[in-house]
């Protein structure tokens, strides 16, 4: 048959999640103490996360078991996902390349995000936290956790970027329909909020100050812990699921990529995507040379701009310093539609492998983002998230490439939501009126 979709039985979901610090080509540089600067220890992330979710942050252990209530909310929300064919999309473009995408578009929420939201709900759950503080951008994460706490009955806290919470209000319903209480960040009821609020009565927020106002909340109110949707270890041990399940479709159809393509806000979808690939090459378990492509927004570009240094990963400097690609943690991003590539910082284990040089980054524009989207839905049939469109926009230039070429390139990539909550910027971009 031709390859439309490439589906796993839901007896082959994968059990483990892989980790990647083992097989890293150098230790990751500690997080440290954010006032004494010192290596932080496993105790001092307490106050914030529950044990087992420390563990699995400083885990040397290549593969962690995933729990059994874990696996069956994975199979509820949408697991194993589908792996399709671009063939529309290849037509299209005229191209020799063969194009695959990864579907984390179909899970309740829209988006791959529900992947450590189950699983930090989980593990919260059972070790007798009541209520889970977050932040969020657009809403995704915000949305996923929501979902995820309603799934194992925890009480949802979540500070929105004012901007979003009154421009973008659907995520917000869909929190709110969850049971989650959602404030709009800065907010009233946090003293670090209250303090930019003064300064500036009209402030639009941000992901920075929506992280130290959640902080915050949870070091004032007991049996309350913090959870975030990307950048930390465990984020992305959690969101390997996506790649261990693409391994296992590859094998089906008998083909190694060339190029395997994601868009990076934090680092965890993409990460999850390609570490189970990335983790045979360096144990040396394949020698075929792959390419991994890291696709991030020109106003907010993290790897392709920033410096490798340590830095906060909140505005009010409560956090950890990770050694990272950054723009600077008082960095306030232009509000561009994709909000989830919209952080100052990245995931610091896919940073080490940036400056290893086993990644490569490159930035597009919202013009060029949206065009890609358009193409991919009148092709496809599937309207992506705009964050996911930086990854199509990345596709379709390797896809010409190949054309030029003639060369049979195999370019897989990682569809990590719809967009059908963001139909706001798809208009701007079809009446001409986006920003640059
Ligand atoms: C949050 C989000 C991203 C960016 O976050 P990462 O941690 O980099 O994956 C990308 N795509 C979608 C659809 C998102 O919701």
């Amino acid at each position: 048959m031709k390859e439309i979709k490439i589906l796993l039985d839901i007896d082959d979901i994968p059990k483990k999640w892989y980790n990647i610090l083992p097989d890293l080509p150098e230790k990751l540089p500690p997080y440290l103490h954010p006032i004494t600067k010192k290596p932080i220890t496993p105790k001092d992330m307490e106050a914030l996360f529950p044990k087992s979710l420390i563990e699995q942050e400083f885990s040397e252990k290549r593969y962690i078991d995933i729990p059994e209530e874990v696996l069956n909310a994975y199979i509820k929300v949408g697991r194993p996902t589908p792996l399709y064919r671009a063939r529309k999309l290849e037509e299209y473009l005229n191209t020799p390349a063969k194009i695959y995408y990864k579907r984390e578009d179909v899970s309740f929420t829209g988006s791959h995000k529900t992947n450590t939201a189950i699983a930090q709900a989980y593990y919260n759950k059972i070790e007798g936290i009541k209520t889970l503080a977050t932040e969020t951008g657009a809403g995704q994460w915000g949305s996923a956790l929501s979902l995820a706490c309603s799934m194992f009955d925890l009480e949802c806290v979540v500070f929105m970027v004012r901007a979003s919470y009154y421009q973008k209000p659907y995520r917000r319903v869909i929190m709110q329909l969850y049971g989650a209480k959602v404030y709009p960040s800065p907010s009233e009821i946090t003293d670090f909020g209250r303090k930019i609020l003064k300064e500036n009565p009209n402030h639009p927020g941000s992901l920075g100050i929506a992280i130290s106002e959640a902080i915050e909340f949870v070091i004032k109110n007991e049996n309350a812990k913090y959870s975030l949707g990307s950048v930390l270890n465990h984020v992305l041990l959690h969101q390997t699921i996506i790649g261990q399940e693409v391994l296992k479709q590859l094998e089906i159809i008998d083909i190694v990529p060339d190029v395997m393509i994601g868009c990076v806000g934090g680092g965890s979808n993409f990460s999850g995507f390609i570490y189970p690939m990335l983790g045979k090459i360096l144990r040396k378990e394949i020698d075929k040379k792959i390419r991994f492509i890291a696709v991030e927004p020109t106003s907010c570009p993290t790897l392709t701009k920033g410096e490798y240094k340590y830095d906060y990963g909140d505005t009010a400097g409560l956090t950890p310093l990770l050694k990272m690609y950054t723009l600077g943690h008082d960095f306030v991003p232009p509000p561009i539609h994709a909000g989830g590539l919209r952080y100052h910082g990245d995931a610091p284990s896919l940073c080490l492998l940036y400056n290893k040089g086993y990644i490569e980054a490159r930035a597009y524009n919202q013009h060029e983002i949206f065009e890609a989207g358009k193409i991919f839905a009148k092709t496809e049939g599937i309207v992506p998230a705009p964050e996911s469109c930086h990854a199509i926009k990345a596709v379709i230039d390797e896809a010409l490439d190949a054309k030029k070429k003639n060369e049979e390139k195999i370019i897989v990539f990682n569809l990590s939501g719809h967009g059908l909550l963001d139909l706001k910027g798809y208009q701007d971009y079809l009446e001409g009126k986006l920003p640059k």
